[in-house]
């Protein structure tokens, strides 16, 4: 099962793609993470992203799809992956797309989670990132309003919306509720 998540900063993304790795032993690939793990490591990629990071702009989609294709070059993901922040335009889905038509194979799944902009804001404020203060977050929630919905359009076919208000554990059990029939494995022609 190859899928991706999509959601306002703070829906809580990481969160349930880190349950839903759990539960179909799939690897969640966050560029998020991977940014932070290059800057962590101060590689020559990870003194770039931050820059961008700390401003909450978009890391050079040229960067980020490099570092994409690389991250699903490795053999866990053969059977499925779960992305976590990407992609987060069309461009990026459209250079994901072409790669895995050339390799892995198309994606079964794109969840939105969608939650209010207050409770992002609550949520974002309680977990405290560095780039979590008041301008960068307003600038995250900008770029995001301005590239998901084109985004979601692009995906419409294999898009589930999933309502990602309230405790983390109901949130998870909506998400497989809503896979539900793509999880069975009895459904004829899937796989
Ligand atoms: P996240 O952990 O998903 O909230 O991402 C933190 C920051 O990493 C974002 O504000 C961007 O600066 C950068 N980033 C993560 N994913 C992407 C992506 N797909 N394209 C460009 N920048 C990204």
């Amino acid at each position: 099962m190859r899928m991706i998540l999509t959601g306002l900063p703070g829906a809580g993304k990481g969160t349930q793609a880190h349950l839903l790795a759990q539960f179909l032993e799939l690897p969640h690939i966050s560029t998020g993470d991977l940014f932070r793990q290059h800057i962590a490591d101060r590689t020559e990629l990870g003194q770039t992203a931050k820059t961008y990071i700390d401003s909450g702009e978009l890391v050079p989609s040229a960067i980020t799809v490099a570092m994409v294709r690389d991250r699903l070059g490795a053999n866990d993901v053969a059977s499925g992956f779960i992305l976590d922040g990407f992609p987060r335009t069309v461009d990026q889905a459209m250079a994901l797309d072409e790669l895995l038509s050339d390799t892995l194979g198309p994606l079964d799944a794109v969840l939105d989670f969608t939650v209010s902009e207050q409770t992002v804001l609550d949520r974002m404020l309680a977990r405290g990132r560095a780039d979590d203060t008041d301008d960068v977050i307003r600038t995250r929630l900008r770029i995001y309003n301005e590239e998901n919905e084109p985004l979601l359009h692009h995906y419409s076919s294999i898009l589930f919306s999933i309502d990602a208000e309230g405790e983390v554990e109901d949130v998870h059990t909506r998400v497989v509720h809503a896979l539900g029939e793509r999880l069975s494995p009895s459904r004829p022609g899937t796989n």
